[in-house]
């Protein structure tokens, strides 16, 4: 059985990974083969909007599935002439637009951040009326790791935020003084099988997630954040992974956003969980019984970004695994990650401080 799978980054890497033990393979589509993907399996090179190519990636694969989200829902749909795809496209697209996903987790009931849609400079006015200060202003599309974002402090930035983003459609929402941020990431075959993870908490910098510690332990909010994860998988009639990243406000989860794809947040689940969130992505869609989620002991990954630090003195601390996506070094960019695996949660917060200040003195471990 053949994986197709749109983007060719170091999730499908680690997706192909998950599946070659498994008996599949796997064909990726991506701008170039010069790609973390695409230095170990089959690739067709061309611009994503390429019905052609699609098409070909379709007839030669059983099921179509993606590895990141900036991708065309019609063109794929288009192209893939009877081919299963899956996520479903509808719920790419639901991800695709902060409003939409917005609107979706109204619908479901889904506690989120107050907010409004903006499309003028009139409309940011009345939005930051309704809505309130401080703010921050969002492009619909496009945006990842807290690009296309301005945050308003005073009507006095109404005018340099839509000077800076109003050429694109916009979402107004409140700006949450969050205690801290977690994800969770669950799956679901065909069948309606449903695997949740343990609640991963999340530390980012200048909104690139740096850290995860899992599993997280608060249990009011992992089974709210299990309901919220089951309406969607239900909602979308979901076939795959998904993610939810929340804010944990005043000790409730308000939903910032959806992923319908592996995760960065659930890295650890390789050598953290009984079976990863790779290798589960890769049975639900090729429709294969799921893998258990249960945590083997307690995981902290941390993110190697911007440059590649070098693996020598890292791979001598005991029991750390370190990964390198080999991909041009670059500001901001996710170049490798490294997790550490202990028996305790204690062990395992201890472990990650002792391991931050090498590569992130900026960021604080709070509780
Ligand atoms: P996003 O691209 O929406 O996930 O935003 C990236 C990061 O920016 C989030 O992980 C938060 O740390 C921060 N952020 C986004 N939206 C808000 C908000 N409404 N209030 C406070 N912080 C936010």
């Amino acid at each position: 059985m053949t994986i197709g799978i749109v983007g060719a980054g170091q999730l499908g890497q680690m997706l192909a990974l998950a599946g070659y033990p498994l008996g599949l393979d796997f064909l990726f589509f991506d701008r170039s083969a010069d790609t973390p993907a695409g230095r170990i399996a089959p690739l067709l090179a061309g611009e994503f909007h390429d019905e052609t190519l699609l098409a070909e990636l379709a007839r030669r694969s059983d099921v179509i599935s993606f590895d990141w989200e900036n991708i065309s829902v019609g063109a794929l749909r288009r192209a893939a002439h009877g081919t299963r795809i899956a996520p479903p496209l509808s719920a790419l697209a639901v991800a695709q637009d902060r409003l939409a996903e917005k609107r979706c987790f109204e619908r479901l009931s889904i506690p989120t951040t107050r907010f409004a849609s903006v499309d003028s400079r009139a409309s940011l006015s009345r939005a930051v009326d309704r809505v309130g200060l401080p703010g921050v202003l969002k492009t619909r599309r496009f945006g990842y790791d807290g690009k296309g974002q301005y945050v308003l402090r005073s009507r006095a930035d109404i005018e340099p935020a839509w000077d800076a983003l109003g050429s694109a459609p916009l979402l107004y929402e409140e700006f949450v003084p969050f205690e801290y941020e977690v994800s969770i990431i669950g799956v679901r075959t065909r069948a309606g099988e449903i695997g949740v993870y343990p609640l991963n908490r999340n530390y980012h910098v200048d909104g690139i997630l740096r850290l995860t510690l899992a599993p997280w332990i608060a249990p009011a909010l992992a089974r709210a954040a299990q309901r919220a994860l089951h309406k969607l998988l239900e909602h979308f009639n979901y076939v795959g992974v998904l993610t939810i990243e929340f804010f944990v406000h005043r000790g409730r989860l308000l939903a910032n956003e959806i992923a319908p794809r592996v995760h960065n947040s659930g890295h650890w689940t390789i050598e953290g969980a009984v079976t990863s969130q790779f290798e589960n992505h890769v049975r639900a869609i090729a429709g294969l019984p799921l893998g258990a989620t249960a945590p083997r002991g307690h995981s902290a990954m941390i993110n190697l970004i911007g440059t590649m630090p070098a693996a020598h003195s890292f791979l001598a601390e005991p029991g750390l695994h370190w990964h390198d996506y080999r991909k041009e070094p670059r500001h901001g960019r996710k170049l490798g990650h490294c997790t550490i695996n202990e028996s305790t949660a204690s062990r395992r917060t201890a472990r990650a401080k002792q391991l931050l200040p090498r590569l992130y003195p900026q960021l604080a471990l709070r509780p």
